[in-house]
């Protein structure tokens, strides 16, 4: 078989869940399967695990082995590339333990081992908002910061494997104490974990927030979608500690500019996903204002485009180069595979399915009604467009959005374009049937929005 029609698997093994996918040599999602990563266990159950995850998803997409190319796994920890080989995993029980050999046996395909932020962070650098870069830091804010380094189209390990650690990058010399031991990294100030930390103090104190009512378990773990809440009720805390993450970032972003001189830094994870319209503006700003490479011009800014996907596309990616394919050929998108678009009177035939409200079609080529919150109302205009519908139809990570307006009337809201612009994807708006004829004619790795206007019905 043609290298490029193989199908190839990603692995996204986390603390807490596993996610799986087949992957064309495109980047499109073609099935995935999660389970829960088991508690308490071995490393023998976890590979165990693994193994299961692997054969169901294989069964779920009615392909055997001999379709799969290759297998990559991504994984929270240090990682030895040569060896296939976890060195530390401080949040699951397979430190010490070799993944690529025993899975390379139980599949007869080639298979590769990596760190999870330096698979997100090709992941992106492959088909996400860094498409197209040469060179890419990858920065990854949750409950630690993970950073990820693209150099001449190569992942950049460092000696030890443990190359980018940007949450330990010190911000702060006389900062607060960080989980590894020194004062003032990045991750002690800037992460979900230390605006926790500080909104406990504050409660402690006394301080007035929002947070006493948004906790329902005061105990319990301070989600980023708590801290988006707690954003849009104003509150002063939130904005305040969120407001010293961006300028630790922002500021971090500088040195990094200045180290390595990247083509594009790519800001993902749970608190940007939650609050990056928050923080993007304020991190922009900073660097924008770095006098330094005022002349030259600073790195480009973006947002992680590929969300929850960055990990298992970039496994992907990984189990691509152990097959000798070189991911950042362009080439393989030809392989994508998309739904065929016709106008029906005022209605839209997808693939011969007839669709007479609006609707989308995202990366993955899967077909989605366009929801709106307590309403089914179809929309006349893009002006009524929301980030919200923006950021359904682009789960995913488009490369390109084409908007089929209903009377070819072409404008966005602001926060909209922001949003598009953030995440490096391109905008074409047209009348319908124009657009619907762009999206079958494209080879971009594409989304659609499709209002069909307000004569049809629900
Ligand atoms: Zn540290």
């Amino acid at each position: 078989m043609d290298a490029t029609q193989q199908r190839f698997i990603g692995v996204d093994v986390g603390g807490t869940k596993i996610h799986a996918a087949v992957v064309r040599t495109s980047g499109q999602v073609i099935e995935r399967h999660r389970l829960a990563t088991p508690q308490n266990a071995s490393a023998e159950e976890i590979l165990g695990t693994l193994i299961e995850v692997i054969r169901e998803l294989l069964d779920q997409a009615g392909l055997g082995i001999d379709a799969i190319g290759g297998l990559g796994l991504a994984v929270p920890g240090i990682v030895d590339y040569q060896e296939g080989k976890v060195c530390t995993a401080p949040n699951i029980a397979i430190s010490g333990q070799p993944l690529a050999a025993p899975l390379r046996e139980a599949f007869g395909v080639p298979v590769a081992l990596g760190n999870d932020v330096d698979a997100c962070t090709l992941g992106e650098a492959w088909v996400g908002s860094a498409r197209g870069c040469n060179s890419a830091v990858g920065i990854y804010i949750g409950t630690g910061i993970g950073g990820g380094l693209i150099l001449d189209g190569k992942l950049v390990h460092g000696d030890r494997y443990s190359a980018l650690e940007i949450g330990h990058m010190i911000v702060d010399i006389d900062g607060p104490l960080c989980g590894c031991g020194n004062h003032g990294c990045l991750e002690a100030i800037a992460s979900r974990t230390a605006i926790e930390r500080d909104i406990r103090a504050a409660i402690d104190a006394g301080k007035t927030t929002v947070f006493r009512d948004l906790l329902d378990n005061p105990a319990g773990r301070i989600r980023s979608g708590v801290l988006k809440d707690a954003l849009r009720q104003d509150d002063k805390l939130a904005t305040k500690l969120l407001r010293r993450s961006a300028k630790a970032v922002g500021h971090s972003c500088i040195s990094l500019q200045h180290l390595l001189n990247p083509q594009v830094i790519v800001l993902g994870g749970g608190v940007m996903e939650a609050c990056g319209h928050f923080l993007m503006p304020l991190i922009e700003d900073i660097v924008e204002a770095d006098p330094y490479l005022a002349e030259q011009g600073q790195t480009r800014l973006v947002q992680s485009v590929l969300g929850d996907d960055a990990g298992i596309l970039g496994a992907a990616a990984l189990g691509m180069q152990a097959a000798g394919l070189d991911w950042s050929e362009t080439a393989h998108a030809q392989t994508a595979d998309y739904p065929t678009l016709q106008p029906d009177g005022s209605a839209v035939l997808i693939d011969s399915e007839l669709w007479t409200r609006d609707v989308m079609v995202r990366v993955s080529g899967k077909v989605k009604k366009r929801k709106r919150k307590g309403r089914g109302l179809q929309l006349t205009s893009t002006q009524q467009l929301l980030v919200a519908d923006i950021a359904r139809a682009c789960k995913g990570g488009p490369e390109r959005l084409f908007i089929a307006t209903p009377n070819g009337e072409n404008s966005l809201q602001q926060p909209v374009h922001s949003f598009l612009r953030r995440h490096a994807i391109e905008v074409d708006l047209r009348p319908r049937d124009e657009a619907l004829a762009a999206f079958n004619a494209s080879d971009a790795r594409r989304a659609i929005i499709i209002l069909v206007g307000p004569q049809s019905e629900a």
